[in-house]
């Protein structure tokens, strides 16, 4: 009889436990309209890296009204904040994007067409970004309160991913020191959990000052700082064939001189290096100023230095795939409607590559085990060597559309970014309320964070004096 007891009550509470994940996810859907125009109103903002005042406060307010304890102005960043809920252990965060990207307008249509020629839009998806982690963290509270779970809550608003590094600053200035666990995601053409990472990025500015002088009529008089800029740039060519072969390092020359008949008194270039091991891209960086003082001691010039940014690449953690991955394939993709699909076709036309079929973006891919790369780098990656973190992708893109184009920004204004952005959400908030209700999970994640990590201690290669460079999309810049 005691049997038959027990066994009723853990079916009842089966049946209990399978009605309060239900809610998760309904309550998402009663809203589907409210969060879609959400997005809507941050990709016709449009607002580029540390400028994205209204963009940040709509997520601050959503939030606020929810219930959320609101903190801004996080590392000195007007934009940056972080909203919590609830109290005490464990510390589950959501991470939430929210910039465009200069130069990438386009209307919602299938065909190459900018609402303003030149001006910012959303052809990284990151307006879909920021209101899914919203709509999660929305969700996932209203469960807590519900079913009176215990633990701390946090939606992170990070500004400047694209090349502004805002996670870089607010980790500095502490904000993710008592945080047990980190979730994201972020928009993509495919449905998918992967233990890929991402390169480690340094990137920098060397100017040159010389000597102006005639360029016909006294050139030994003058030292050409363009010439330090061509020694350094020809150094950096010889040294690529001695540098691991998956280095990736690229430059331009931001200035190199105003006239072929005045000798260059400053020159300046911009060099990114990446490598998806910080260790061995700090020996690649070191050279790259080797390269840099060879200029300016072959040409009699003076060289300054600055490191404009740097990022980590991702540690991915494999607990918290398997609990996204797991959800993510119980959320299911985004089937298209007939519409959808014409605009599916039309703008497939305009890829460089179609080898994957529009029909893919209803699937979830298979998990990706292989701990393989990707050639982009982002600011996730310096969360990832603090707190064990995880994030994957949501087919809110046609398949096969490339990175930060235009073909993108369009996609993430219309219904196909919108059902990407619901699966996102979705799969966030199952895997958040798994979290809290797991503790062994976390605990595993833990393990495999310390694990992955080894002995490298992070620390951000921007320099610590240096703070959030708050005015780099600015029009002169
Ligand atoms: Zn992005």
């Amino acid at each position: 009889m005691l049997a038959r007891f027990i066994a009723v009550i853990s079916i009842s509470g089966c049946v209990a436990i399978a009605q309060e994940r239900a809610s998760l996810t309904s309550s998402i859907d009663a809203r589907a309209d409210h969060y879609g125009a959400m997005s809507k109103q941050i990709w016709d903002w449009a607002e580029v890296g540390y400028k994205e005042a209204k963009s940040s406060a709509l997520l601050r307010d959503e939030l606020k009204r929810a219930g959320f304890r609101i903190e801004e102005n996080i590392g000195g960043i007007p934009t940056a904040f972080t909203a919590t809920y609830g109290s005490g252990k464990p510390v589950v965060a959501i991470l939430g994007e929210f910039d465009a990207l200069p130069g990438l307008s386009q209307d919602t249509v299938p065909q190459h067409k900018p609402l303003k020629a030149g001006e910012p839009g959303h052809g990284c998806g990151h307006n879909l970004f920021g209101v899914a982690s919203t709509a999660a963290a929305i969700s996932v509270k209203e469960w807590m309160n519900a079913n009176r779970v215990t633990g701390t809550l946090r939606f992170y608003g990070t500004p400047a991913e694209e090349g502004g590094g805002g996670k870089v600053f607010m980790a500095r200035a502490g904000a993710f020191k008592d945080v047990d666990v980190v979730l994201a995601w972020h928009p993509g053409d495919s449905n998918r959990v992967s233990m890929g990472s991402s390169l480690a990025n340094i990137s920098g500015k060397f100017r040159f000052y010389g000597k102006a002088s005639h360029a016909a009529g006294a050139p030994e008089a003058g030292r050409s700082a363009l010439d330090a800029v061509l020694v350094m740039a020809h150094a950096v060519e010889l040294m690529r064939e001695h540098i691991p072969s998956d280095t990736r390092v690229h430059y331009i020359i931001t200035n190199g001189g105003a006239a072929p008949n005045v000798v260059p008194a400053f020159a300046e270039i911009y060099i990114y290096a990446r490598h998806n091991s910080m260790p061995i891209l700090d020996n690649v960086w070191a050279r790259i100023v080797k390269c840099a003082e060879a200029g300016a001691l072959a040409t009699e010039t003076r060289m300054e230095q600055e490191v404009t940014n740097s990022v980590w690449n991702v540690l991915p953690n494999r607990p918290l795939a398997t609990v996204l991955d797991k959800n993510l394939k119980t959320v299911g993709g985004v089937p298209y409607t007939a519409e959808e699909r014409s605009f599916a076709e039309e703008l497939r036309k305009s890829f460089p590559e179609r080898d994957k079929p529009v029909e893919s973006a209803a699937e979830v891919q298979p998990f990706e085990a292989a701990r393989g790369g990707s050639g982009g780098s982002t600011d996730v990656g310096d969360i990832s060597w603090l707190v064990p973190t995880h994030q994957f992708t949501a087919a809110t893109f046609v398949p096969g559309t490339p990175g930060h184009s235009w073909q993108s920004t369009a996609c993430a204004g219309m219904s196909i970014g919108r059902k990407g952005m619901m699966v996102a959400a979705k799969t966030l908030a199952l895997s958040a309320a798994d979290l809290f209700t797991s503790p062994g999970t976390i605990a595993e994640a833990k393990a495999d964070f310390e694990k992955a990590r080894g002995t490298v201690q992070y620390r951000s290669r921007v320099p610590a004096d240096q703070g959030a460079p708050l005015t780099y999309r600015d029009k002169s810049n």
